[in-house]
């Protein structure tokens, strides 16, 4: 019987293995192979691969930087909004870091200290009480295995199966759940991409945002669209309109997808269900505005291992305690939302250029953009 076993060993699951892995018998499954080289075996994490000024602070806190290897140019030091509603657009000083995300996981997880067992290639299929603890079902190479442990993490992202699962078995207790979207991106060959992250906003295609990233000689698209039949067709009208407005789209390289939470209310966020802790994205932590993922993992990673170093009787409720501020940082920035989402509030903030910068970067006619009048296809 292990202490802890954590399904799923992305930036929240690789830090809490890192943070109890001395303390405990802890196991880590997961379904990609995060040992092996990138592009090894299974497709890597869909993500724009942005380190946010709220990440970075985090990193520090934990007394980490980033390696050299898992940078990728160029570094980006403005956000372009591009408010395709109002025909409107700006550029703002923001501070990402700009990282290959497959090089990053497999970095977090070789942090993870050797007495961890861990479990690649293994994908979860449910969970059920047993006797002190939990029992975790999961298959790899068509063999179904099961290992027990005293509390399960669940740490397995947008779409939590373990979330779900936990939903059908105590639909009374498990909180309503965040609003989901799919997200579909798109890698582009690109030599000289545009050296900004630009965010765009488009009732036509999404009540989110989409955006584009440079990312070493190619330039990603992508969207945060409601699921559904009509996905696809938007995001290709993204496309044609920023073919419209001169971005050069070169060969497409790759095509990836993933769900994303956007929790709206603080009942949204779930920490806990009997036998059962949320961290990460699975419990909801996610900035509702901007789809930041990366701080809010980390720091419910260390918000757990802190309620854990009392150990595990309890340790739901403490760490429940514990993350009151995060939830409270969320419903602040659901609050917020207004300000980016609502067209017109938008278009006055944008024609405004309050904290704009003044430097313009060419690409699109400063100042108004044309609205393409393409239908959805
Ligand atoms: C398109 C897109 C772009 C994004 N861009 C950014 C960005 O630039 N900056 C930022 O801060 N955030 C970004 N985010 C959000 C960020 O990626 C997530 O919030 C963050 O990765 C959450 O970390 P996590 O460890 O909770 O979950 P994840 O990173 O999703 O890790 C979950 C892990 O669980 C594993 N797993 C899932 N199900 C199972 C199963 N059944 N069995 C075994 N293993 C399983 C997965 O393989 C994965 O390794 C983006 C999200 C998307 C979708």
């Amino acid at each position: 019987m292990y202490d802890v076993a954590i399904v799923g060993s992305g930036p929240a699951g690789a830090t809490l293995a890192r943070l109890i892995g001395k303390d405990y018998r802890v196991l880590v499954i997961d379904r990609r192979t995060l040992s092996g080289p990138v592009g090894g075996e299974g497709p890597d994490r869909c993500c724009g691969g942005l380190v946010a000024p709220a990440a970075q602070k985090v990193l520090a806190n934990m007394g980490l930087g980033l390696p050299q290897d898992v940078l990728v140019g160029p570094q980006v030091f403005a956000v372009r909004v591009m408010d395709f509603d109002n025909n409107l657009d700006g550029d703002y000083q923001r501070h990402y870091i700009n990282i290959d995300r497959a090089k990053f996981d497999r970095w977090l997880v070789s942090l993870v200290p050797p007495s961890v067992q861990r479990r690649d290639g293994c994908r979860v299929r449910g969970f059920e009480p047993c006797d002190g603890g939990t029992a975790v079902r999961y298959v790899s190479g068509g063999r179904t295995y099961v290992d027990r442990a005293r509390l399960l993490v669940a740490a397995d992202g947008g779409n939590s199966l373990i979330r779900r699962l936990a939903m059908r078995t105590w639909p009374d207790r498990m909180g309503p759940m965040p609003q989901r979207y799919i997200a579909i991106q798109e890698w582009f060959d690109l030599p000289e991409p545009p050296p900004y992250f630009s965010a765009i906003f488009d009732s036509q295609i999404t009540d989110f945002y989409s955006w584009t990233i440079p990312k070493s000689g190619a330039l990603l698209v992508g969207s945060a669209l409601r699921p559904g039949r009509g996905a696809s067709g938007r995001f290709d009208l993204l496309k044609r309109k920023l073919t419209q407005l001169g971005f050069r789209l070169g060969r497409r390289t790759r095509r990836e997808g993933a769900f994303i939470y956007r929790p709206r209310r603080m009942a949204e966020i779930c920490t806990g269900a009997p036998g059962v802790v949320f961290v990460g994205e699975a419990a909801g932590w996610i900035s509702p505005s901007s789809a930041e993922g990366y701080s809010f993992a980390f720091d419910s990673a260390l918000h757990l291992a802190a309620a854990l170093r009392g150990g595990i009787e309890g340790c739901q409720a403490r760490y429940a305690a514990m993350s009151r501020g995060m939830k409270l940082k969320i419903a602040f920035k659901s609050i917020r939302c207004p300000l980016m989402y609502d067209r017109r509030l938008r278009g006055l903030i944008v024609q405004s250029g309050w904290r704009a910068l003044s430097t313009a970067t060419g690409l699109l006619p400063a100042g108004r953009i044309g609205q393409a009048a393409v239908a959805p296809g």
